[in-house]
C-alpha cells in the first residue's frame, strides 16, 4: 500500500533546525494524519506521496512549504492593561486572538517593557527551514466518516 490521497498514515519522525535542536518528535506511533486534506505541512505531505510501509526518508522544507515565512506586520505593542486578569504575563506565552479579517489565531508575548507587550501573530515556525526524519509506520485507508470530516478518528471512533 503506498501514501496517496485517501490514505491515512501513521508515522514516527523527529523535527530539527537547521542547528540540529529537535523541535518536535513523535516516535511512539501516535501520530497520524489524513494525506491529501491539508492536515500537514505542504512540503512534507508532497515529500510522502508515493511512499510504503517502513520507508524512511529525510526531508528539508523551506518556510513557504512550511508554516511560511515571518511577517513583520504580525508584531505588534500593546498596553499590559489589554490583558485581562491578573495572571503574569510572561514572555512566550500565548493567547488566542482574532486576526483582523476575523480568522482565529495565536499570538504570543515577543518581549516585554515596562507597560509595553510586544506580541506576535507569526506562526512560531514562521521562516523556519524545517529538516525532517520520517519513518511510515502504517498506511490504511481512510473511512467514509473520515473523509467526510477531513481528519482521522482514533481506533474507538468518534472522538468529537
Ligand atoms: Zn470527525
Amino acid at each position: 500500500m503506498q501514501i496517496t490521497e485517501k490514505m491515512v498514515v501513521t508515522l514516527n519522525y523527529t523535527l530539527k533546525d537547521d542547528d540540529g535542536n529537535v523541535i518536535d518528535s513523535a516516535q511512539d506511533g501516535s501520530f497520524t494524519y489524513l494525506h491529501g486534506a491539508a492536515n500537514i505541512i505542504p512540503g512534507l505531505e508532497n515529500a510522502l506521496i508515493g511512499k510504503g510501509e517502513g520507508d524512511s526518508l529525510s526531508v528539508t522544507i523551506e518556510p513557504e512549504e512550511g508554516y511560511g515565512e515571518r511577517n513583520d506586520s504580525m508584531t505588534q505593542v500593546v498596553s499590559r492593561d489589554l490583558f485581562e486578569g491578573d495572571e503574569e504575563i510572561t514572555v512566550g506565552m500565548q493567547f488566542h486572538a482574532e486576526s483582523p479579517d476575523g480568522q482565529p489565531m495565536t499570538v504570543s508575548v515577543a518581549h516585554i517593557e515596562g507597560d509595553d507587550v510586544t506580541i506576535d501573530g507569526n506562526h512560531p515556525l514562521a521562516g523556519v527551514r524545517l529538516n525532517f526524519d520520517v519513518n511510515v509506520v502504517g498506511i490504511r485507508e481512510a473511512s467514509a466518516e473520515e473523509m467526510e470530516h477531513g481528519h482521522v478518528h482514533g481506533p474507538d471512533g468518534h472522538h468529537h
